[in-house]
């Protein structure tokens, strides 16, 4: 080994990171370790600790298989080790780290609190066989906890702690870390000697807990590319667009967002390469810069925001409300209503079109996210967590932070600082961001022959049901509901 290296061997533990460029534990190793192997551990709960469904995986599942090429070409291999249970990690870290023969253990710190618990017990079962293990701040552009209030508590409104954000830390260096070089081939143990003990792998196998959809769709899922090539790749065609990113981002017909999130949310693609392609093309300027600019800008400081929220209140990842006096909102528990809701049938056009979008295409866009979750929560007066939960399981981009956070925003229980009784009127929305019906009419061809006036709240018409409250009075009646708790 060279002088130049701490560690013979090092092992980086992949989780929602799943790329070689600009990874920073990654290049924590690369830079620490004469050689390096990269382990996945995947379980029922790694997979839907929060409620995730197959799109999610199944994008996660191609991203690691992109990865574990884009390994091997570097001859770094990529171990795959599948464990029964969640709790089981720990010491099964503890073995594969022995078994491998490492002195040290690199990976990125992820912020649900049963994530945290995991890895500080990780840390503890490592030390018990005297291997360290160094997380690094890689999902966020800062770590958690990092911005305060001048009294030093964490901030609970979103304005606030974008400007602290900014003076704080906007002059930061957020230049993206390479890719590492090809290495030297190294002795690691092939799969097959490891196998009999530890089920580790090291070719991720084609069904892993029976999530088959990726070889079923051809690397394709619901129209999205996986993986690390194809996140880069969105992220350069967005450059060309992102200058009119505020006229366009809030109509749906419009392809004007960067649709970048499924990326970011499997760690195919990292903040911090975002932040770097649009500080470049604003002069190094936050703000001040481009408005289309500024604006998405500050879109990647709510996603930051909604990660140090759930780091400085945990109980939000036990799905409590930020505002603890909502917990007595009299939600109804209709379950008809709510499917009707999930299955696009509420009769609400910009509704339906919205949730079709979701189960069609696995993302829907923020402005339609706002909508529908203002009308199951305030129009159905239905539990928000009912809402997030459908979400996460359809979603190919579900965050729990981000999820959790829009839906408390939504329905008035989080951190938001507008008054509960802002209620979205779906239909002027629909007038509003949907104008000509467009998208509607792609969600719901049986509406394609109304005018553009009609397309939002239709006639009765056939193979189309009648609208499934009166949003008027149920505004009224959510309103009334959140006064009373005030009260
Ligand atoms: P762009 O408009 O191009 O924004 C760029 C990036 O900024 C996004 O990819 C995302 O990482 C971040 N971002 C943008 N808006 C927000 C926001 N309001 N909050 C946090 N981050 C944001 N986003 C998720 O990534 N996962 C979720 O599970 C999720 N659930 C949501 C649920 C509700 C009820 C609401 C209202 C919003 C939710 N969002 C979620 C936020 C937002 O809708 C999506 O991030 C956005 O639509 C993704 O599309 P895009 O990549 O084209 O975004």
């Amino acid at each position: 080994m060279s002088d130049r290296f701490e560690h013979e061997r090092g092992l980086v533990w992949f989780r929602t990171d799943l790329r070689v460029h600009d990874n920073t534990a990654l290049h924590r190793a690369v830079q620490a370790c004469h050689s390096i192997a990269g382990v996945y551990i995947a379980c029922p709960e790694t997979w839907q600790s929060h409620d995730e469904g197959d799109n999610l995986v199944a994008f996660r599942l191609a991203c690691l298989r992109e990865l574990q090429e884009s390994l091997g070409e570097r001859n770094i291999p990529l171990y795959f080790l599948e464990l029964k249970r969640f709790d089981q990690v720990p010491e099964a870290m503890a073995q594969i780290a022995r078994k491998l023969e490492v002195s040290a253990v690199f990976a990125n710190a992820e912020y649900p609190v049963n994530e945290r618990q995991r890895d500080e017990a990780v840390r503890q079962a490592l030390k018990q066989v005297d291997i360290p293990i160094e997380y690094s701040t890689d999902r966020t552009l800062v770590p958690p906890g990092a911005i305060k209030t001048n009294s030093g508590d964490a901030y609970k409104v979103f304005t606030p702690f974008k400007r602290a954000f900014i003076d704080q830390c906007g002059g930061g260096d957020f230049s993206p870390l390479p890719a590492p070089r090809k290495r030297e081939p190294a002795d690691w143990p092939s799969w097959l000697q490891v196998k009999a003990e530890e089920n580790l792998r090291q070719t991720i196998p084609a069904t892993v807990a029976g999530y088959d959809a990726v070889a079923q769709k051809d690397g394709k899922l619901l129209g999205w590319e996986p993986g690390e090539k194809a996140g880069l790749r969105r992220l350069r065609e967005f450059e060309e667009n992102i200058d009119a990113y505020e006229d366009e981002r809030d109509y749906p017909a419009i392809d004007g967002t960067s649709k970048l999130s499924p990326y970011l949310n499997a760690g195919a693609l990292s903040v911090r390469q975002c932040v770097h392609m649009a500080l470049e093309c604003n002069r190094g300027r936050w703000k001040g810069g481009s408005e289309g600019i500024d604006c998405w800008l500050s879109e990647l400081i709510w996603r930051e925001f909604y990660t140090h929220l759930i780091v400085a209140y945990p109980r939000l990842c036990k799905h409590k409300p930020f505002k603890p006096e909502t917990e007595g909102v009299p939600w109804s528990g209709d379950e008809l209503a709510f499917r009707r809701w999930c299955k696009g049938k509420t009769g609400v056009p910009i509704v339906d079109a919205a949730m079709l979008q979701l189960e069609k295409t696995g993302w829907m866009h923020n402005r339609l996210r706002m909508v529908v979750a203002s009308f199951l929560t305030k129009n159905l007066l239905i539990d928000w967590r009912w809402g997030e939960r459908y979400f996460m399981n359809q979603l190919i981009d579900g965050d729990f932070a981000s999820n959790n956070g829009g839906w408390q925003w939504a329905a008035s229980t989080g951190t938001d600082a507008a008054p509960y009784f802002r209620v979205f009127n779906p239909y002027s929305q629909s007038e509003k961001f949907d104008r000509h019906g467009e998208f509607i009419r792609h969600f719901l061809p049986q509406l394609k022959k109304l005018s553009d006036k009609e397309v939002h709240c239709p006639p009765p018409t056939e193979g189309y049901p009648p609208p499934i409250c009166d949003v008027k009075e149920t505004r009224k009646k959510a309103i009334e509901a959140f006064a009373d708790l005030k009260g």
